[in-house]
């Protein structure tokens, strides 16, 4: 729709349709930042993206800014609201303002929209595109802008359907997979605590190496792990192999500090068992886990019994409980799609195919995503409305 939008207010003189397979447009947005819509995030820069270019965004994002998209949103009446971490939202709390204004925007300028639209071939004669659908309608266009998004929530829209449309029109595709999602892990080093939210300190270890942290609320599943701190650090997961996770369960306290925490209960407690140790302090049935992870089975343990080395043994898997990274919960849970059109055969300054004229692409279809937090609809708009500009400039 931005693209769309960026098209009429550059060239009144062309017909603009979206094509669209929903039976309405934008759905996806409505679900987006839990149903706020985190629709950008002021800190947007080349290195919250990813992919085999992620260099291919600096272009566009200074083109078409941050503040272009505060501007672009509150013209239209979405008046933005700051958050954590830098995250923008409507100030009402409502995604729906975000489509509504889209959705009004693209009326006003006499774009149509086409729905039910699920284009399944897309072929050249001379120099149009033909769009067929499933159900064998036909679209004629002299410029195509393909922005159907990658694999991630297919019952968004988003099926991933416009990776076979570019294929045959002869553009390669990175290798796939999910990202901004839940992550699975060993569930045995996980066994009761489902259902448990705590606040925690998650970090992504490789060959030894912190590659990246995050803090915040962490939820464990049935399956692994959940929460914004999951989200957030699953953007590294993609193509990135023997990945551990770390959680510190008390980030504010050093391990010493613990250790004088843990001695003082100790000798406070001492008259009970462990079963009561960690109550107060951390989670019962964590502490639970804890404690057999120390070598403590049973919970009948005396916690006076516990010696200087048993007290740090605790301390330091408080500060570093390990968790086998399994994989995660795939293209139907997640946010984004990892992967994409190979940005290599497209122009970073307006979009455009380098192998076909007249062919632009923009968003999660590209070998582009970003960190949660506002980043991947900022790309969206960003790159959206370049395209869109580009191909009506290049019909005046
Ligand atoms: C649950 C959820 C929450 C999210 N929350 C946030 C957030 O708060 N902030 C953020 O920045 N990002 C968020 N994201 C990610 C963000 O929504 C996407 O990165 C962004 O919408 C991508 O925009 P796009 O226009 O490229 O593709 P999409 O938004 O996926 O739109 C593609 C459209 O094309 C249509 N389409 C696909 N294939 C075809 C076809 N063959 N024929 C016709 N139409 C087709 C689809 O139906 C869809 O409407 C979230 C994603 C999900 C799933």
């Amino acid at each position: 729709m931005a693209a769309a939008i960026e098209a009429a207010r550059t060239n009144a003189h062309i017909d603009i349709i979206i094509a669209e397979r929903l039976d309405r447009l934008g759905k996806k947005i409505l679900a987006t930042g839990n149903g706020r819509c985190n629709f950008s995030n002021i800190n947007a820069s080349v290195d919250n993206y990813y992919g085999n270019d992620s260099n291919f965004t600096a272009w566009c994002l200074k083109r078409f800014t941050v503040n272009d998209t505060v501007n672009f949103f509150n013209q239209l009446g979405v008046f933005p609201k700051e958050e954590e971490k830098g995250k923008l939202y409507p100030f009402s709390g409502q995604a729906s303002a975000v489509l509504d204004c889209l959705r009004n925007e693209a009326e006003r300028l006499g774009i149509k929209a086409v729905t039910g639209f699920h284009a399944v071939s897309v072929g050249r004669r001379k120099n149009a595109f033909i769009i067929e659908a499933k159900d064998g309608r036909v679209l004629y266009t002299d410029r195509l802008i393909i922005a159907g998004g990658g694999c991630a929530s297919p019952s968004l829209g988003s099926d991933g359907s416009c990776f076979e449309l570019m294929r045959t029109l002869g553009h390669r595709v990175s290798e796939l997979a999910p990202a901004l999602v839940q992550m699975k892990t060993d569930t045995s080093a996980i066994k009761g605590l489902r259902g448990i939210k705590v606040n925690g300190l998650l970090r992504l270890i490789q060959n030894d190496r912190y590659i990246a942290e995050d803090e915040g609320e962490i939820l464990f599943t049935d399956y692994g792990i959940s929460g914004p701190p999951v989200f957030q650090l699953s953007a590294r997961l993609p193509f990135n192999n023997n990945i551990t996770a770390s959680i510190d369960f008390m980030p504010e306290y050093s391990p010493k500090e613990i250790y004088d925490i843990l001695e003082y209960r100790r000798d406070n407690l001492s008259y009970t068992t462990m079963e009561n140790f960690f109550s107060g302090l951390l989670n019962k049935r964590l502490g639970n886990l804890i404690a057999r992870r120390v070598g403590i089975e049973k919970l009948s343990f005396n916690v006076g019994g516990l010696d200087k080395q048993l007290l740090w043994s605790i301390a330091s898997v408080i500060k570093d409980y390990r968790l086998e990274i399994k994989g995660t919960k795939g293209f139907e849970n997640a946010q984004v799609t990892a992967g994409g059109v190979l940005t290599s055969d497209f122009d970073d300054k307006t979009m455009e195919s380098r192998l076909i004229k007249g062919l632009y692409a923009c968003g999660e279809v590209l070998d582009i995503y970003g960190d949660c937090g506002g980043y991947n609809l900022q790309w969206a708009w960003s790159s959206g409305r370049l395209a869109g500009k580009s191909a009506a400039e290049a019909m005046m």
